[in-house]
């Protein structure tokens, strides 16, 4: 699937909806955005990630922060 979309004033664009159902995105889910080389945008659906180490299994959640088991007991070894 491909198509072309205008930039808005706010840095905005429109996902078209056939591409959101497609993908399951839904109104308020978050998305991550990153860059690539070629002048690219990527845009996926969010993944929670260890604020330290970017593990994605295995995390656990101390108020904000998210972070994975190996880096909490790491943490809690330090502290004690
Ligand atoms: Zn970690």
């Amino acid at each position: 699937m491909k198509t072309s979309r205008k930039l808005m004033q706010n840095g905005g664009i429109t996902i078209p909806k056939d591409m959101r159902l497609k993908l399951g995105w839904k109104r308020g889910m978050s998305l991550d955005i990153s860059t690539t080389l070629d002048g690219g945008l990527i845009v996926r659906k969010h993944v929670e990630i260890c604020r330290f180490c970017g593990a994605s299994q295995n995390l656990c959640r101390f108020r904000d922060l998210v972070m994975c088991r190996n880096c909490a007991d790491t943490m809690k070894g330090a502290l004690s």
